[in-house]
Parts: structure tokens; sequence; C-alpha cells
């Protein structure tokens, strides 16, 4: 069985991976992949918003970095995509980010509740301490819902993200995402199976399968990624988010090119 398609790549551009995209295809193949593709975090209006993503100025080396992956590797299929951070009063900066280029799709992510506080950011873990757990959560995925209601993006990311560090939920998670799912049904934006989650301190790809079961029982439909920022990273885990999504009920996934959604047996 060849593993499904690996949408949540970076690249150096993000300040905090390292390795070239065609070193990354290149990796793709020897693991018997025969798609993925790269979704760096994308620029802010303002180049100070943060330290980790790209600038708007090299939106064009970023796009002949994807090009040149998939130029040196024909045999694979190489996706153009971008994380971007849905922030309120920022859409029409990602409208405009959508006009650039022929994307294939945009991941919408939430790493920010409270700018400049990025929930996953290690450097500001100490910052949950200063926070009641419950209230992130709640915030959070108010935001997230507001994303999946915007019509901007293709899929949504590490959707229970704030785990990162271990700080659960309180109570009933399901509850929590309800209506996140119902919104990402209705507006039909898939959620990632995002494997980065296996190597950070909650030790769990993100969603958790309750979730997961969750999205299955309302509809929602997948894309699988590993979130790498190194090429030893492209992969990872994929074989172990099959074997999660298998056990919510799912038999398929998404695949996007031009931002058009196909649905394929993995
Ligand atoms: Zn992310
Ligand atoms: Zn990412």
């Amino acid at each position: 069985m060849s593993l499904p398609a690996d949408y949540h790549l970076h690249t150096p551009l993000c300040r905090h991976a390292v390795g070239e995209p065609t070193e990354y295809a290149a990796r793709a193949l020897a693991l018997g992949l025969r798609e993925i593709g790269f979704s760096d975090h994308s620029p802010m209006p303002r180049e100070d918003f943060d330290h980790w993503r790209m600038f708007a100025g090299q939106l064009d080396e970023y796009v002949e970095m994807v090009r040149r992956a998939q130029r040196e590797h024909p045999s694979l299929t190489v996706r153009l995509a971008l994380e971007v951070d849905f922030l309120p009063g920022q859409e029409d900066w990602i409208r405009e980010l959508a006009g650039r280029h022929a994307w294939d799709y945009f991941i919408g992510s939430e790493h920010y509740v409270s700018p400049p506080w990025a929930i996953d950011d290690p450097g500001m873990r100490a910052e949950w301490e200063k926070h009641d757990p419950a209230e992130v959560w709640s915030a959070y995925c108010e935001r997230l819902t507001q994303a999946a209601a915007s019509g901007l993006f293709d899929i949504l990311g590490h959707i229970d993200l704030p785990k990162k560090f271990g700080f659960r939920p309180p109570g009933d998670s399901t509850r929590l995402f309800a209506g996140l799912m119902a919104a990402a049904r209705r507006k039909g934006v898939a959620i990632e199976l995002n494997t980065g989650g296996l190597r950070k301190d909650c030790q769990e790809i993100y969603p958790a399968g309750p979730l997961l079961e969750l999205a299955f029982r309302e509809g929602v439909a997948i894309t699988f990624g590993s979130d790498a920022h190194a090429v030893a990273e492209v992969g990872l885990g994929l074989a172990q988010a099959v074997d999660l999504a298998r056990h919510a009920g799912y038999t398929h996934c998404c695949r996007f090119a031009r931002r058009r959604r196909e649905t394929v047996a993995f």
C-alpha cells in the first residue's frame, strides 16, 4: 500500500526549517510517495509580525523553489500551497495572497489566539501558565470555526494544536469542536491528520481519535501531512495516521489541484 499524499511540508524560507524542497521531494520518492505539497507559513502584511515565516517579497522565490522540486522529480506530483494564519481583519490580505499565484490549496491554521502569543511556540510556553487553558481552548475553537466559515481555506491545519505542550481541553473535547465540524462540513473544508504532534510533548497525531471520529460522523473530509521541517521528517508517521483514519471510519481522503478538490481512496 502506498502512503497518501503528504500535504504539509515547510521550507527554509520560514526560518525554522532546513533542507531544500527538491531534497524533500527526493526523500518522498524514496519512501514511495506519489504526491506531496509544500505549505510553508504565509507572509503577514507586517514583516515584523513574528520571526517564523517568509516575507511577502519572497513569495516568488518560494514558488520557484517548489517548481524546481517538481521539475527535478517529474514522477512525483508536487503541489504548491501555503499554511495561512487566520487573524480577523486579514481576510483581504489572504484574498490578495490567493490571487498572486496558482496555488493548489490553502491550509488555514491558528497559531495565535491573542497575538503576539503563539500558543505552539516553545519560546512562549511559559505564557500558558498565565492563562486558563479552558479559556484558551474555547477562544481557539471559536477562531478556527471562523476560519472554517470564512471560505478562504481548503484544509484546516492541526485542529487541536493547543494540546501540543500537554494542556488538554477540559471535559469532553468533542463538544468543544461541534461548531467547527458543522462549519467545515457546510463549507466543504477538509481537516488534516498532522503527524507533527507525534514528535511533540503531546505525542499524538492532530487531531486526537475522538475528534477524528466526530469529523467522520459529521462528514468532514481529510488530508494527511507530516508538518516536516526537515528532510528526515517527510512522510513521518503517515502510516500511523492512515491507521487512525481507518479506525475512525475513513476510506477516502482529498487531493487538491488549483484549489479544486478530488476524493480518492487511500
Ligand atoms: Zn502550523
Ligand atoms: Zn506547519
